[in-house]
């Protein structure tokens, strides 16, 4: 059983000619709304792949919370852990996109930022049934912090996705058994400039030293290195034809944990994750993009 804490975003999309001036208005496009967030990414994920799988998040009391909800219910994602929150909106993402492809992105945490410790004690019912995590850097620190302590002492298993980049505090690493991030987060948490596979493996190691059991950093088309306290080893990634890598590292997490929830050690299951990541790639989207276990099953079988 597997549950995911951290946030749900709307991304509200615009795309445009070029980007207004300070103080100019222009007339964009065309509109669309799509269900994102990094929390909520790697649930549906999950939830389309089949898991039994608990998302643990806040929306506003809007418009979007409420699609969010029904999306989240049509992906299959258990619902008890999703709260309404009040006096605030639901994340949101507001993207302008240009004929060039360029973007630029404000983001509003809304009622992300209200997953607080109190809300983790009010749902540990939920999650003392489960057994693996996943964990993302989009909800406040402070309760990323205090729950993955809480679940290690509990005996669960941890995964943290460190995104976006940012450094993080020494105690949270002796917390988790497997940390996932790409190459920029692995620069920004250990502060080693990655050049070349050398630099990626004294970064591997730099974060076992701190307590991390096993990193798994993910190199887009390369696939993924494993580095643990005695080994390091390279994951060949699938080819495919990439039309748009937005999520395919939440889809890689959430490929990784189901392929553990199934009891498949790990190397077996970072290649289910490069599997279920590489078919995200080949579609616009994020989630819209993400694969159902038949679709994984039958391109690993090729
Ligand atoms: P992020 O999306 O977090 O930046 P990556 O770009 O490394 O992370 O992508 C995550 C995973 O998705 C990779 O480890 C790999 O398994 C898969 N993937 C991403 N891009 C490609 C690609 N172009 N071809 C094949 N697999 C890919």
């Amino acid at each position: 059983k597997i549950c995911v804490v951290g946030s749900l975003n709307m991304d509200l999309v615009v795309t445009v000619d070029r980007f207004p001036e300070p103080g100019e208005t222009i007339t964009g496009r065309e509109f669309a709304t799509y269900p994102g967030g990094k929390g909520g990414n790697q649930a549906v994920a999950l939830g389309r792949l089949g898991a039994d799988v608990l998302m643990i998040g806040k929306l506003g009391n809007d418009l979007f919370g409420e699609q969010y909800l029904n999306n989240l219910k049509e992906n299959g994602v258990i619902l008890d852990g999703v709260k309404v929150e009040e006096g605030v909106s639901s994340g949101i993402a507001v993207i302008e996109v240009d004929s060039t492809g360029e973007n630029h992105i404000v983001i509003v945490p809304g009622a992300n930022g209200k997953v607080d410790r109190a809300f983790i004690e009010e749902n540990w019912h939920l999650m003392e049934e489960r057994d693996i995590f996943l964990f993302q850097l989009e909800i406040p620190i402070d309760t990323v912090l205090y729950a993955v302590k809480k679940l290690k002492k509990a005996g669960k298993i941890i995964i943290l996705d460190p995104a976006p980049a940012r450094i993080l505090p020494d105690d949270i690493f002796l917390n988790i058994d497997y940390i996932t991030p790409n190459e920029t987060e692995i620069e920004t948490l250990t502060g080693i400039r990655i050049k070349d596979v050398d630099d990626l493996k004294e970064a591997g190691h730099w974060l076992v030293k701190k307590g991390v059991k096993n990193v798994i950093a993910k190199a887009g088309k390369k696939g993924a290195y494993l580095a643990t306290s005695d080994d390091f080893v390279h994951v060949p990634g699938f080819t495919v034809e990439a039309v748009d890598t937005t999520a395919a590292g939440d889809s890689f997490n959430a490929g990784f944990a189901f392929a553990l929830a199934q009891g498949k050690g790990i190397i077996e299951s970072i290649q289910f994750a490069n599997a279920v990541g590489a078919i995200s790639t080949t579609a616009k989207g994020a989630q819209s993009a993400m694969p159902f276990l038949r679709q994984v099953e039958t391109f690993i079988g090729q």
